[in-house]
């Protein structure tokens, strides 16, 4: 069987789409001609930096799914229709790892579209600093192998999945004057 393939049939009257496939596809019917596109979509991704005694890090997932499973991961995910960028990337941090974060609090960092396809636009931005020992218990999940705290902008592309998400936790390290090769501590 050949690879199932997205927007074949036009999703109003189910008339099927004249080969070759593209974006922005018309219907062909007449009486419909409706025209579908294929938009990037946002991704919102939360900067948490945590406090303890070994000073102050950023919280990351252990990721549990592919792609890049066992790496890991600033906490995000895609926004559903009725949330906000804030309200969305709130809800991941919650259901990811647990952690509590005031949406109304989140500031914005950085954003920037993926390569080499831009079919998605990450809105990175930074929670207020929450203190270790506040986080409720973690209890892992298929989502989320392990919660932990990096501390260290140098050699995160050994540890961390995506290259987007190493350029975002330089940015806050750079903004908070943290340099030094990155640390791992589960939390
Ligand atoms: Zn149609």
């Amino acid at each position: 069987m050949p690879p199932p393939v997205k927007d074949r049939f036009c999703s109003f009257c189910g008339t099927a789409y004249a080969e070759p496939l593209a974006y922005p596809r018309t219907c062909p019917n007449a009486t419909c001609k409706v025209t579908v596109w294929a938009n990037p979509i946002p991704v919102s991704v939360v900067l948490v930096p945590v406090r303890s005694e070994q000073g102050t890090g950023l919280l990351v997932v252990r990721r549990g799914i592919e792609p890049r499973k066992g790496m890991l991961a600033l906490v995000g995910g895609f926004l559903e229709e009725h949330e906000t960028w804030q309200v969305g990337g709130a809800r991941e941090v919650a259901e990811e790892v647990g952690v509590t974060v005031d949406a109304t609090k989140l500031t914005p960092l950085w954003f920037t579209s993926t390569e080499p396809r831009p079919n998605r636009v990450l809105l990175f931005s930074v929670a207020p600093t929450l203190e270790r020992a506040s986080l409720a218990a973690f209890t892992p999940s298929t989502e989320s192998q392990e919660r932990g705290v990096i501390h260290g902008p140098q050699g995160l592309e050994d540890v961390f999945a995506f290259p987007l998400h190493i350029q975002a936790a330089r940015k806050w390290f750079e903004s908070q004057g943290l340099t030094g090769p990155h640390r791992f501590t589960p939390v």
